[in-house]
């Protein structure tokens, strides 16, 4: 194969290519795909997970940016009556598109590194068609997606994700498994969004609001960080201590500031 098509990775692509088999068959038995499931893979590359999905015989969409990956896709799973390709950009890609009536995805994919956080965040918005999401990220940004409170690691994206999903850190992943390596350690992540969050915001933009502004100035208390949005006396009604740092506050926390933000104003 390898003589049929001669591809350099990219790096503007964030192409890593895996090719230990230990480590694809541990993702691949991790995301356990089945018939009747539907699988959308984000950055199919070579083909190195996409095997293993197509042959479990799950519906499997995939999306690859990259034009000059297309034709070895196409040959190598075109023919399979349950691969479909897309070729085109995941950040501009409409998820909803894909789901049948009833049906729910199942998102897999090594991400580029440089558009990870983003595309989680666009995925995110079509929780509501998402069953769970594994992916192979750097393995600091699954640390922070997976991080409790009072961590130095929670923060901003710790909250929004786990504000919707459940967080699980599966394995580290060494970079001997890909090609050309990557310089940092990777780490596969499974993320399930919840049926409803746990504790709904009245308006999730406020949540984002709040938090952001919050760990603005992670170091400074929430009495000066908050003082554009909220009032000392605003912080303690919804029983929050005000002289508590960002990090220190779980999401039911910020869920209760955002949504005193909200009654104080109505039409946001
Ligand atoms: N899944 C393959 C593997 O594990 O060997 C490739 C992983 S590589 C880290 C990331 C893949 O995502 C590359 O094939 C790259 O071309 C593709 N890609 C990069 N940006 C993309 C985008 N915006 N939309 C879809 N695919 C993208």
């Amino acid at each position: 194969m390898s003589e049929l098509f001669q591809h350099r990775a990219r790096k503007r692509f964030g192409q890593n290519f895996l090719h230990d088999a230990g480590v694809i068959h541990r993702i691949l038995r991790a995301i356990a795909a089945k018939e009747g499931q539907h699988l959308l893979e984000i950055g199919p590359g070579q083909g190195a997970l996409t095997e293993g999905l197509v042959d479990s015989g799950a519906q499997l969409d995939v999306i690859e940016l990259d034009l000059d990956l297309i034709p070895q896709l196409k040959w190598k799973f075109g023919l399979k009556p349950n691969f479909r390709l897309h070729q085109g950009d995941a950040m501009k890609f409409d998820f909803s598109t894909l789901p049948q009536a009833g049906e729910k995805l199942r998102v897999v994919g090594n991400l580029p590194y440089n558009i990870s956080t983003p595309l989680i965040f666009h995925l995110l918005e079509h929780a509501g068609i998402i069953q769970d999401m594994h992916f192979m990220l750097q393995k600091e940004v699954v640390e922070r997606l997976a991080a409790e409170p009072g961590n130095g690691d929670w923060g901003r994206l710790s909250i929004m994700v786990q504000y919707f999903c459940k967080v699980d850190y599966l394995f580290t992943v060494g970079p001997g498994a890909f090609n050309p390596p990557p310089k940092v350690e990777s780490a596969i992540v499974r993320l399930a969004p919840y049926a409803e969050p746990p504790y709904p915001a009245k308006d999730h933009r406020l949540l984002e609001r709040i938090v952001r502004e919050a760990f603005n100035q992670r170091r400074k208390t929430l009495r000066n960080t908050l003082k554009t949005l909220l009032s000392v006396e605003d912080i303690e009604a919804v029983g929050v201590d005000p002289t508590l740092r960002p990090e220190q506050l779980d999401v039911s926390d910020f869920v209760k500031l955002a949504n005193r933000l909200a009654e104080l104003t109505p039409d946001s």
